[in-house]
Formats: structure tokens, C-alpha cells, sequence
């Protein structure tokens, strides 16, 4: 197994290979870079055919949210670990204390959340033996509501002000009303999103594979309900990827008649040239790492214990941050992807921070 010179490797400071035969813990823990703060990151289970396909994960993974984290202005760096098992049946209380252990031996430099095969029990265990997790605290917000650590609502509220930013590079109007917008599901995430914009006057049309999620869209909204292989070719101003990822792929592109690309789900481009192909066709996309980063900046937030409304200020910052995109994307006549990597990197890089002072 290689890791210099694996494809997905990226001057990652640290990875960690963690090994206990007693509860059959194997895992990798990646920590790509912690210029920014330590490195935070979900903590997936799944059960990888390969050593391989674990690493080349925890490496690719680690390094976005290197990227996530700086774009959303948070002191965290990226971080990311996998434990290579079957959810459905590898639990045990003892494997996740034995990953805290070696959470614990990294010293603060990872942070571990939970991710795609891991709970908030699970992460409960792993804080049984480091203090170093986000996601299982809980928090007051200013009308003295308990909130818990699920990141949608606040994930919804970024990915809001992400297409209210969108709609104003666009169309240059700072208002909603009357505008379309085509969601692909209604879920966690979309549910909100949906109600946020349905509050605007926003005209929806929504897809879900889910007969329940769609419905309750329909009657809560007055949503139009599509088949779902036929959301991303409605007559929209906005399509609103909230589902899984590649939704723009070789098979939808040529049909999306949305001026504006913006929705939570992570790697909506199945590719990345399609990045390309959006900007020369005037279709404005917002990175997704960018706009579905509110999740990330409520965990943050409740980790360490801040007001609520400072979390909801932060979140709005990311309809900012993607105006400031938007529109060097623009100027340059380039992705907003490359601008928001460039930018992230200004951040992280602090060489590169140091050469872009001396060039002006
Ligand atoms: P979810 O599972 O609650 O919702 C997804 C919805 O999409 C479900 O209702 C599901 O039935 C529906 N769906 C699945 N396949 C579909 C298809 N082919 N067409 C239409 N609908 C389909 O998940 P979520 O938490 O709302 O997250 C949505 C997306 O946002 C995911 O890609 C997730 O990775 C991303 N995301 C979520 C968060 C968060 O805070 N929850 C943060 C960052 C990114």
C-alpha cells in the first residue's frame, strides 16, 4: 500500500494507521493540515474492500475538509478518520473507546465528528476516552431551546443564504419572491431548505425517492412534485441538489436550464471538468464545499461552547465568502471551484498568503 506516492496524497502532516485485535478495531486517521487549528473530521465506518480504498479515502476526505474549514473562516484544519468495518454489525462500545484511545494519543491534533456509518452514540464512546469530539454536546439558543448536535437546521440555513447569494450575483435583486427553485430531496437538509425559501415567496418544485418526504412538501408548501429523473431539466432559476452526490453528471449537464447550481449535497460535479462546462454555459455554480459548510460552523460552535447567534452570524458569512467567489470567478473568467480552492489556500498556506501580499 502506498502512501507518498499515492494519487490522494497531499502533504498530509500525519496519518495514522490504528490497530487493536482485541475489539478488531483497524482504522486510518489522516490529518492533512493544522496551519489553520487542529484538524476536524468526521469519523466513518464502512466496510472497505480494500486497505487501499480506506486510505485513499481518509487522504481525499482529510484534505477537503482542509479546504471546508478554511473557506468557512473556522481556526479548525482537516482531519479525517475511517474505520475500515461493517456498521450493521462490527459495533461495540469497546472498539470506539479503543479508537478514542488513539484519538487521545494524537494530542488535540484530531478532532473526530460523526460521519457517514458512526453515531452520536458511537461518538459518545470515543469521548469516553479523549475529550477531542465535536458533535456530541448540546446547546442553548437565544429563545432558550435546546439544540442538539445535528448539523441539517444550521446546514439548511448556509445552504439559504448560499442560493440568496447566487440569485443576487445573477440576477443582481436581494429578494426571493416569485423566484423557482427546483429542489432534489426534501430530507434533512432540503426539508428546510425548502421552508426557508417557501417563507420568501420562492415557487418550488421538489423531487424525492421517498413518497413521505415528498408529500409533506406538497401539502407544507404548495411544492410542484416531479419524477426524480426529471428535477434537474425543470424550468428554474435555481436547481437545488439535495440528495446525493453527482447530480451534474455526463447524463443530466446538457439538460439543466437553472442559471444558478446550488444545494447542500457533497460532490454534486461527478467530474471535474464538468465545472468547466457549467461556467463556459453561464451556469453559476456554488462550490458545495462552500455552501453546505453551516453544518461544520454549528459543530464548531457547540464544541466550544459559543453563544448560538454568534453560530448564525457565522453561518451567514457564507453567503459572503460566496459573493467574493462569484465575483473573482467572474473577473478572471475562471470556476468558482479553482477561486474558492485559490482562496482557501491564501488561508492555509501561509507562504502563499505571504507571496500574494508581496505581488500587490
Ligand atoms: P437525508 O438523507 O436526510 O436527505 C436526503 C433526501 O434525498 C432523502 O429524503 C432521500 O429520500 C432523498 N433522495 C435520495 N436519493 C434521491 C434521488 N435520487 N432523487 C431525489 N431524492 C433522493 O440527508 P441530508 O442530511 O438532508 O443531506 C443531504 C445531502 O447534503 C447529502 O448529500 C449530505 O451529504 C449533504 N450534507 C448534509 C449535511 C447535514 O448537515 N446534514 C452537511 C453537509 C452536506
Amino acid at each position: 500500500m502506498a502512501v507518498f506516492s499515492s494519487p490522494d496524497f497531499d502533504q498530509h502532516e500525519k496519518v495514522v494507521f490504528c490497530c487493536d485485535p482485541d475489539t478488531g478495531l483497524r482504522a486510518v486517521i489522516a490529518i492533512h493540515n493544522t496551519n489553520l487549528g487542529p484538524a476536524l473530521g468526521g469519523c466513518r465506518m464502512y466496510p472497505y474492500i480494500s486497505d487501499d480504498l480506506a486510505l485513499s479515502d481518509a487522504l481525499r476526505l482529510s484534505r477537503a475538509m482542509t479546504y471546508k474549514s478554511a473557506l468557512a473562516n473556522l481556526p479548525l484544519g482537516g482531519g479525517k478518520s475511517v474505520i475500515i468495518a461493517d456498521p450493521a454489525k462490527d459495533k461495540s462500545a469497546a472498539l470506539f473507546r479503543e479508537m478514542g484511545r488513539f484519538v487521545e494519543s494524537l494530542a488535540g491534533n484530531y478532532i473526530a465528528a460523526q460521519d457517514s456509518g458512526t453515531s452520536v452514540q458511537d461518538l459518545q464512546h470515543i469521548a469516553a476516552e479523549t475529550r477531542h469530539v465535536a458533535g456530541t454536546q448540546q446547546a442553548v439558543d437565544d429563545c432558550g431551546k435546546t439544540r442538539s448536535g445535528d448539523p441539517s437546521p444550521a446546514t439548511a440555513y448556509g445552504v439559504f443564504v448560499g442560493i440568496k447569494a447566487a440569485v443576487k450575483h445573477c440576477f443582481n435583486r436581494s429578494d426571493l419572491d416569485g423566484v423557482k427553485v427546483a429542489i432534489q430531496g426534501v430530507g434533512n437538509v432540503g426539508f428546510r431548505v425548502a421552508r426557508r425559501l417557501h417563507n420568501e415567496g420562492v415557487r418550488l418544485v421538489v423531487s424525492d425517492v421517498n413518497e413521505a418526504s415528498l408529500l409533506r412538501a406538497v401539502n407544507e408548501f404548495g411544492a410542484q412534485a416531479v419524477e426524480c429523473d426529471s428535477i434537474h431539466s425543470q424550468d428554474v432559476d435555481v436547481f437545488a441538489p439535495c440528495a446525493l452526490g453527482g447530480a451534474v453528471n455526463d447524463t443530466t449537464i446538457d439538460a439543466i436550464r437553472a442559471r444558478i447550481i446550488a444545494g447542500s449535497a457533497n460532490n454534486q460535479l461527478a467530474s471535474v471538468g464538468l465545472g468547466q462546462v457549467l461556467h463556459s454555459r453561464g451556469i453559476l455554480y456554488a462550490p458545495d464545499f462552500v455552501i453546505n459548510a453551516g453544518g461544520i460552523i454549528h459543530v464548531h460552535y457547540m464544541r466550544s461552547q459559543r453563544p448560538w447567534q454568534e453560530s448564525v452570524q457565522h453561518v451567514e458569512e457564507i453567503g459572503l465568502t460566496l459573493g467574493e467567489i462569484f465575483q473573482r470567478a467572474e473577473d478572471a473568467d475562471k470556476t468558482p471551484e479553482a477561486i474558492a480552492d485559490r482562496i482557501a489556500e491564501e488561508r492555509f498556506k501561509p507562504s502563499l498568503a505571504a507571496d500574494i501580499r508581496f505581488a500587490v
